[in-house]
């Protein structure tokens, strides 16, 4: 009798980031067929569950690191999952995000609330979470197990780190993609 296949749980979250890798993963397109057979995905913006569990085996994260939220939540996948992801560039590298840092952080809110505005500008102290000093790529705060590049990386280069994490191998991410692909 043959040894059924083992399912992995898998979890995504989106920090300071345009979505655009979460679109790459669901540009899988007919392969999302074949991942619902072998990966439960138990925490995403893209499903409906919304409580990160305990223990999952692979973690994905979307974009850097540039408010405290973005920080908890890099904490907390880093915290829950056996194997952490950092996927695309803003990620990897802090790319967009990152092009901030060149400037103060005061200079910043007052160039998106006050100086771009035109009614009521200030910079809005509730129901944002607060800018970090510096944004940050993922690794800067947490370990990760693998860096995938790209923006954002193709599909082909997803389902190619996906397929081989399934399959119980370790994935070379850059034989599929690079920066700025
Ligand atoms: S790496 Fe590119 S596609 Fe991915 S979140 Fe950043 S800007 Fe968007």
């Amino acid at each position: 009798m043959s040894t059924p296949r083992r399912r992995i749980t898998m979890a995504t979250t989106w920090l300071d980031g345009c979505s655009g890798c979460h679109m790459s993963l669901l540009d899988i397109d007919e392969r999302l067929v074949a991942l619902a057979r072998d990966v439960d995905i138990v925490y995403s913006p893209l499903v409906d569950a919304k409580q990160l569990p305990d223990s999952v085996d692979v973690g994905l994260i979307e974009g850097s690191v540039s408010t405290e939220e973005d920080l908890h939540k890099a904490r907390l996948f880093r915290q829950h999952c056996r194997f952490l992801i950092s996927l695309g560039d803003c990620a990897v590298c802090g790319n967009v995000p990152g092009m901030r840092n060149f400037f103060p952080l005061d200079a910043v809110l007052d160039r998106a609330y006050r100086e771009n505005v035109q009614r009521n500008p200030q910079v809005p102290t509730e129901g944002v979470p607060r800018l970090l000093e510096l944004v940050q790529p993922v690794h800067g705060v947490v370990d990760v197990d693998l860096f995938v590049p790209g923006c954002p990386p193709p599909a082909d280069a997803i389902w190619h780190v996906l397929s081989e994490l399934i399959a119980g191998r370790t994935p070379d991410p850059l034989q599929v993609t690079r920066f700025g692909k």
